[in-house]
């Protein structure tokens, strides 16, 4: 087809879900000169959630538009001591908290800190709150959102980041329904001061019996993120707010390493969240119409990316559709897509393998030991991908950056 250098106005871009990716990708396509406007249903942003990490693959290009001052505000740098343990307390090894170049670029962050600091460089009236989405529609010249309140709007773009639950795929693909790993993560935080010999500045594992657990610290180390992953025939719904039970989470690690039955003895109240991924869609785009983060490529946690893959996404698609006019977006919008599907496609896969492995599923605990040690390889590949770089050399531009 024919792509031309867009002279005209500025390309609208709509993004309905106002979480890690719809904010992310804000952040991109407003430093690329675009129209942005970010339709969220909740009332107001960040108001749930729980910790997550933030890897260099996405801090990098973060820092690079200018969040490195905000995330190293509310952010917590995990580094050195950060180990794997068996369930009894046994050492397997050491987790990697750097890129290959030793660059340390590894926060474990609340997931509320880090939507405010995203929505905070947003220029004001960006974000639209309490905008909840409810159907789409496009021809050949725009594309149409519905509200429930009744409220429309039009847009040259539209990015679904809606999450795993995505109201907008069954635009993009058939209806499939995600599926359930058979394991419920319990999460939650405690104050640092509960537990004053607890080494703030560390990511710690423990793997065994089905189960894993593991704890780092958030806010500046002045909370503990600890995630219990728990076996359960029972599918619970995925939800950033839905109440957990202390005891039963207490009870499913008991006898387990001293440090965590302390810890969960301090715990007053946590979250669960069903665990559910997708096997990657045949598509991820219609049109005017882009999935992005967990509603194009849902994984399991068991690498930490499904967040730090959403904002890679927000910073490509920013790049891919940059310059190009609205009779453009159609194509542009496959491009972006052939160019991030082979390496989600790949962190889905990896995803699913590396939870068997902590939850000691995947042949005897020597073999399991082994994986996890030959698995920070594949972490470094994960951790030295510059995404910014990657597209600019995919589209012939000379990258700005080294
Ligand atoms: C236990 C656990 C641990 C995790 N740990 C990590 C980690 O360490 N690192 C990491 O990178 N990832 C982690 N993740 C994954 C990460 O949380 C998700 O991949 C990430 O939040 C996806 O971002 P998203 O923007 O696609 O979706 P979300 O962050 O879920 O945001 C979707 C947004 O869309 C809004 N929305 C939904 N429907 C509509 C609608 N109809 N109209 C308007 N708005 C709508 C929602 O309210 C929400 O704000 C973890 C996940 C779990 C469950």
């Amino acid at each position: 087809m024919n792509r031309h250098v867009n002279m005209g106005r500025k390309l609208r871009v709509a993004i309905v879900g106002g979480g890690m990716g719809g904010l992310a990708a804000a952040n991109f396509l407003v430093r690329r000169g675009f129209d942005v406007t970010v339709y969220e249903q909740a009332g107001k942003l960040g108001e749930v959630g729980a910790g997550l990490f933030i890897y260099p693959n996405s801090l990098r290009v973060l820092e690079r538009i200018g969040f490195q001052g905000p995330l190293n505000q509310v952010g917590a740098k995990v580094g050195p001591g950060s180990q794997y343990y068996r369930m009894d307390g046994t050492v397997v090894g050491p987790i990697l908290t750097t890129d290959s170049n030793g660059w340390n670029g590894m926060y474990g962050m609340h997931r509320a800190d880090m939507l405010n600091a995203l929505a905070a460089a947003l220029p004001e009236g960006c974000v639209r709150t309490g905008h909840r989405c409810t159907g789409f529609e496009q021809d050949e010249q725009v594309a149409r959102l519905f509200f429930a309140h009744g409220a429309q709007a039009e847009a040259d773009v539209v990015i679904a980041a809606d999450g795993i639950q995505s109201v907008l795929q069954k635009f993009v693909v058939e209806p499939q329904a995600p599926e359930y790993s058979g394991s419920r993560a319990y999460r939650g935080l405690v104050s640092r001061d509960k537990l004053a010999t607890w080494n703030d500045r560390t990511h710690q594992v423990w793997m065994g019996d089905g189960k894993h657990f593991m704890v780092f610290p958030v806010r500046g180390g002045t909370l503990l993120n600890y995630v219990g992953f728990v076996p359960t025939g029972d599918e619970l719904a995925e939800s950033w707010s839905a109440v957990g039970d202390r005891d039963e989470l207490a009870a499913s690690f008991a006898g387990w390493h001293a440090p965590i039955v302390d810890l969960l003895t301090k715990v007053e109240s946590c979250f669960w969240w069903g665990l559910y991924d997708r096997l990657p869609l045949s598509s991820w785009t219609n049109g005017r119409l882009v999935l992005l983060g967990d509603a194009a490529h849902a994984m399991l946690p068991h690498l930490g990316q499904g967040a730090n893959q959403a904002i890679e996404d927000g910073c490509a698609l920013s790049i891919f559709l940059e310059g190009h006019a609205p009779a453009d977006v159609p194509a542009v919008l496959k491009d972006y897509e052939a160019f991030r599907r082979p390496r989600t496609d790949l962190i889905q896969a990896e995803a699913r393998r590396n939870g068997l492995r902590y939850d000691s599923r995947s042949g005897s605990l020597e073999q399991r030991d082994r994986e996890i040690a030959t698995s920070a390889q594949f972490r470094k590949s994960l951790y030295d991908y510059d995404v910014e770089k990657d597209a600019l050399e995919r589209l012939g531009r000379v990258p700005a950056v080294a």
